[in-house]
């Protein structure tokens, strides 16, 4: 296979940069000398507190912000290495998909978009499918790169989303999507919307087989993404301040004529209004999907998830009074709401 491949290992902790002049000298002291005598790569400034961040600092806390804890884009094979055990999975090819398929231009032709995206990236599309284990866990995952055209879902990413599905039913393996993604890619014009009820049929096979199907929100994930397969998953995770929504911001204000609450469309706040179940820090983020898999396939395992007789008398539940029992059914099985 020509897209089968490692990943590459994340640095191991620890690990403390060789050159301790780029270490120790401050930015700020680098301004003084002409900047083309600094590789550009060697500081980054954090889009969020403005902090400069040595690159290997970077490199060790996995693209998150040492200051802020602001969560930076990372590609899937980053991403990947930092959840299969041992960081190793194995990377499928994906179906190819008629290019240009609508001969598209606007400023300029679709197929020169796709032509530079792809030499850019080493991508073929917007989305990377690989399967491996996680805590032991078998599991494919399906991480969009942010990089490829704003990881704008056309027909490329439908057959990504569909081969990852048909690959975890066929492994018996759960499905994991990261996604980031701007939504439908315009140039592909309705085959681009198609991709929704697709990739809805496809999380429904891995549903149907009784795999865990779980979504992690990566920043920004809108649009048709949000609108499609990105909202089924059996459980909603999130990296923390991802920007996740329909619209942007600005045209739900103008349409509805109202200045939108703080934090509005972040995985915080939707997490505290019940859209997303857990915001999980990225150095967490494979333990927590190791964990949650493990409960899914094999709910036994967990304390209380079985109905056990009670050895006990006292625990056990008393009959209802003579003549409740018909009220009780027609209220329904639910618990009485506690007195407030
Ligand atoms: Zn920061």
């Amino acid at each position: 296979m020509r897209a089968a491949g490692r990943f590459p290992s994340p640095p191991a902790p620890g690990v403390t940069g060789m050159n301790w002049l780029t270490n120790y000298v401050r930015p700020k002291i680098q301004t003084i000398f002409r900047k083309r005598e600094v590789p550009d790569n060697l500081w980054h400034k954090c889009p969020s507190c403005q902090q400069m961040i040595f690159h290997r600092d970077l490199e060790k806390n996995l693209h998150v912000c040492p200051h802020c804890e602001h969560h930076m884009r990372i590609g899937p094979a980053r991403r990947m290495a930092l959840l299969f055990d041992d960081g190793q999975g194995t990377r499928i090819d994906l179906p190819r998909v008629a290019a240009d398929p609508l001969r598209f231009r606007d400023q300029r032709r679709y197929s020169d978009r796709l032509r530079e995206a792809r030499e850019k990236s080493a991508l073929d599309d917007a989305i990377v499918v690989a399967h491996g284990t996680i805590g032991g866990h078998k599991a494919v995952i399906a991480a969009f790169a942010f990089e490829f055209m704003g990881g704008s879902m056309g027909a490329g990413v439908g057959e990504g989303i569909l081969a990852a599905a048909k690959l975890a039913v066929l492994q018996r393996a759960a499905l994991i999507v990261f996604p980031a993604s701007g939504g439908a890619r315009m140039q592909e014009g309705a085959i681009s919307l198609m991709q929704m009820p697709r990739t809805t049929i496809a999380v429904e096979m891995v549903k149907e087989a009784g795999l865990p199907y779980l979504v992690v929100f990566t920043d920004p994930t809108t649009g048709g993404v949000t609108a499609s397969f990105a909202m089924l998953g059996d459980i909603q995770l999130s990296e923390p301040g991802a920007m996740i929504g329909f619209a942007g911001a600005r045209v739900i204000e103008q349409t509805v004529r109202e200045k939108l609450p703080e934090g509005f469309q972040r995985a915080e706040y939707l997490r505290d209004h019940g859209l997303v179940d857990l915001v999980v820090a990225r150095k967490e983020m494979k333990d927590v999907l190791a964990r949650l898999i493990g409960m899914l396939v094999e709910p036994r395992g967990i304390a209380g998830a079985e109905v056990v007789a009670l050895a006990h008398p006292d625990l056990a539940i008393p009959p209802p009074p003579a003549g409740a029992t018909i009220e009780a059914e027609a209220e329904g099985s639910r618990p009485a709401k506690p007195a407030e």
